[in-house]
């Protein structure tokens, strides 16, 4: 691996956000470098997970657990990596590998909503 890499801007996370943010920068002129804490992982290799988890309700069960980029995780226990006090644990998920939480993004866009006015 090179370890003498030098940019205008290093953008820490490879997730939605900072792919934003590294296309705005770079498509400005700056040379930018992204840096990103879990593997980079091809669609096919997700696929095949997922067919392999006997955990298909659990979102993040596709995706491998690496020590180096720690996450929550649920199946087959939770591994307690979210400090809990409260009476109702939240089973909260993110990812980290290479495109981030949008990895697991489950379609919903709401916009709108009465509510969002009330
Ligand atoms: C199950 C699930 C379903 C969802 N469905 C929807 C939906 O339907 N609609 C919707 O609008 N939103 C949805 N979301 C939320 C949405 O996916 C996230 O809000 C969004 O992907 C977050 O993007 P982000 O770039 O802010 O963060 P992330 O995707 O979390 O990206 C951060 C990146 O930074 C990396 N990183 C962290 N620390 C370091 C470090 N120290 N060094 C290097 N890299 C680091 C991580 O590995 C990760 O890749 C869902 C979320 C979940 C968990």
């Amino acid at each position: 691996m090179n370890t003498n890499l030098s940019a205008d801007v290093v953008v820490v996370g490879a997730g939605i956000c900072g792919a934003l943010a590294a296309e705005s920068l770079a498509k400005s002129g700056a040379s930018v470098l992204m840096l990103e804490a879990g593997p980079k992982l091809t669609t096919a290799e997700l696929v095949h997970n997922f067919r392999q988890t006997p955990f298909k309700s659990d979102l993040v069960a596709p995706y491998p657990y690496t020590p180096q980029a720690p996450t929550p995780t649920f199946s087959p226990e939770a591994n307690n990596y979210l400090e809990q006090t409260g009476p109702l644990a939240f089973g909260a998920q993110y990812l980290k590998l290479v495109g981030g939480t949008s990895w697991h993004w489950a379609a919903q866009t709401w916009r709108f909503c009465p509510t969002t006015f009330a």
